[in-house]
């Protein structure tokens, strides 16, 4: 016999392909030719599966060596067809028989030495051979936990090339998956170390019930990075869709803890503003590689001294915040990641950044409007929630008593309040209040009564508010009601909703 072939699974995106892998050997000059669309990487798989397969002890077939993958049409990248081609080629020179192998996944990278190495994605592609009816599987040692998370596939290890060999000649067995860990998922920094600070606590409360983007404005040491920090303790856990888009996220970024189980917190990320476009939005060479806004998918993206982002990049995320999608494009083909995140914007007043606030600050009225209009208007519509914070140490002296509530019992109200937004708008589509266009929301039933909206409508005649900032205060005051338990906002819903879009008017008599 001189042809066998093998089954793998190719990644594009976060979507997995079943794909063969065929060796053909035959008569004529010895060579190895690898065919159906392979990038570098795989190209550099010729010689790691040379020194492989000869380094574990077995014959190299000094025949002309034909490797295909099917389909050839789908993109493939990276190292994770190393043990297959070995696998085909072995078999196809007639040292291996091939039975053992019939229907069986065969994932994983190949050291020179005959190692088995892991590979990044294994959670979807893993899932993507149980969608195609396929419900054996051998990984890498590794990976193996993280491959038994997929329901109702057989999962077998290996951690060498000769062990594989091994196994498929009859001798030895695979390994078996290390155990999963059980112990609870770390839920990270809690709200109760924070004393203080009740209106920036408030505004991240508000911000987690209505799924609302938030902006925070205040000196250094106001604690901005704090807040953001905690706002995802007191989100609801990801149910099982979310959990596993997050978790296979993580395995393609090859950031997944390998502790085998589902990511349940929401995620939080906080890329440095001298991050690149590639780093923020996704990118790399070959196939794209999912950046801190697909990381942040179903948790928080924090982008902190937000004016100091290259401009290009804060425009990058507009269209992502809209579609909930990141689409990048390749020579190639495009590919795909999830990206519906809650934006948490925070910049100091200006460039000089006095942790002691707006006196001891030198900037001129024009720098610091400068410094903050780099943030751009379009982005800035987006963010519901618009805040100022008071330099510390007025922060400290306007705290009388030390607020310490935990995320926990925050988390409790979010919940609840969510339920009542879910369950209001659920002939609709929509699960939170952010999601819920402004027009919606003035129309009948849902119009408040003249009463409670008289300031925000004098604020439209003055011109101090766009018909924009009057939607996004209807839909906070929403969010305040469903908070305090009431079926519909209250005129001082709408005020406090007016706070939060306006910024605290304590805080900026405490700057002045
Ligand atoms: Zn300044």
């Amino acid at each position: 016999m001189s042809y066998a072939r093998v089954l793998c699974v190719g990644l594009v995106g976060m979507s997995g392909h079943v794909v063969e892998v065929e060796a053909d050997l035959s008569v004529g000059l010895p060579a190895v030719v690898l065919t159906g669309l392979p990038d570098a990487a795989l190209n550099e798989a010729r010689d790691r599966v040379r020194a492989a397969v000869v380094n574990s002890g077995q014959h190299w077939p000094n025949r002309r060596i034909t490797v295909n993958l099917l389909p050839a049409t789908l993109p493939k990248q990276g190292s994770t067809f190393d043990v297959a081609i070995a696998c085909a080629l072995l078999a196809g020179a007639g040292e291996l028989p091939l039975q053992p192998l019939e229907g069986v996944v065969v994932l994983g990278e190949l050291g020179l030495d005959g190692t088995v190495r892991p590979v990044r994605g294994i959670l979807p592609m893993v899932a993507a051979a149980a969608a195609a009816g396929l419900q054996r599987v051998i990984v890498p040692l590794e990976n193996a936990r993280e491959a038994t998370m997929v329901p109702g596939m057989a999962v077998g290890a290996v951690d060498s090339l000769r062990r594989l060999v091994s196994f498929i000649c009859g001798g030895h067995d695979l390994l078996p998956p290390p155990p999963p860990i059980v112990a609870p998922e770390p839920r990270g920094p809690d709200l109760a170390d924070i004393a203080g600070q009740e209106f920036g606590r408030y505004a991240i409360e508000v911000a987690a019930a209505g799924g609302h983007h938030l902006s925070m404005l205040g000196p250094p040491g106001a604690g901005k990075t704090m807040l953001a920090e905690r706002l995802p303790s007191i989100l609801p856990e990801l149910d099982d869709t979310s959990a596993l888009e997050v978790t296979a996220l993580q395995s393609i970024a090859g950031v997944l803890p390998a502790d085998g189980r589902l990511v349940r917190r929401p995620p939080f990320q906080a890329p440095h503003h001298s991050a690149s476009l590639a780093a923020l939005v996704g990118g790399g060479t070959g196939l794209a590689r999912p950046g801190a806004i697909s990381l942040a998918h179903r948790g928080v993206l924090f982008l902190d001294e937000a004016p100091e982002f290259a401009n290009g990049t804060l425009q990058a995320l507009r269209q992502p915040l809209e579609s909930g999608r990141v689409v990048l494009a390749r020579a190639r083909g495009n590919t795909e990641y999830p990206a519906r995140v809650q934006l948490v914007l925070a910049a100091n007043p200006c460039p000089c950044a006095n942790p002691g606030g707006e006196q001891f600050c030198q900037c001129t009225a024009l720098v610091r409007r400068r410094y903050l209009s780099r943030i751009s208007g379009p982005l800035l519509d987006r963010i519901d929630i618009q805040i100022t914070l008071p330099p510390i140490r007025a922060a400290q002296l306007m705290t009388t008593a030390a607020t310490t509530e935990p995320s926990a019992a925050v988390a409790r109200r979010v919940a609840q309040a969510r339920a009542a937004a879910a369950a209001r708008w659920a002939a609709d589509g929509w699960l939170v209040n952010a999601e819920v266009p402004g027009p919606h929301l003035r129309r009948q039933p849902w119009r408040l009564p003249p009463k409670a909206t008289a300031a925000l409508r004098a604020g439209l005649d003055r011109g101090s508010l766009s018909a924009r900032g009057f939607d996004r205060i209807l839909r906070l005051a929403w969010t305040i009601a469903d908070l305090d338990g009431r079926q519909r906002p209250s005129g001082s819903d709408v005020d406090e909703a007016a706070q939060l879009r306006l910024g605290d008017a304590h805080a900026r008599q405490a700057e002045h």
